[in-house]
């Protein structure tokens, strides 16, 4: 995408899922995308902003600096789901196989005798 195309506005199921914060005024604060700043005057008023990939984006910014990563991930979901499903194949692997350390080390607390109950 050029820098010149209008990103479109980041969807709510996105934005729901990035760390959210509110600022109370009186306090400015800028978008790690665009540079635009908004103040928030007093303690009545207050700035909604998100934090992704160490940038601040202010609700509402029209220049939708989030889109850029929604998009990629969306464009790159079988890529992010085969490695997610490798990861998570690993660790359940190793977590098996620490279990099997354990119980053959003769230690059985009650949370490998719980797991012995799910097998
Ligand atoms: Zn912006």
């Amino acid at each position: 995408m050029t820098k010149e195309q209008k990103l479109p506005e980041p969807s709510y199921e996105f934005l729901s899922s990035l760390l959210c914060y509110s600022a109370c005024g009186p306090c400015t604060v800028t978008c790690g995308f665009c540079k635009a700043q908004v103040e928030a005057q007093d303690e009545h008023d207050s700035i909604t902003y998100y934090e992704i990939d160490g940038r601040t984006w202010i609700d509402d910014c029209p220049c939708n600096g989030p889109s850029r990563y929604e998009q990629w991930i969306l464009c790159n979901r079988e890529t992010i789901l085969s490695f997610l499903g490798a990861k998570a194949f690993n660790e359940l692997r190793d977590a098996k196989q620490f279990v099997r350390d354990v119980k053959q080390a003769g230690y059985k607390p009650q949370l490998i005798r719980d797991l012995d109950e799910l097998d």
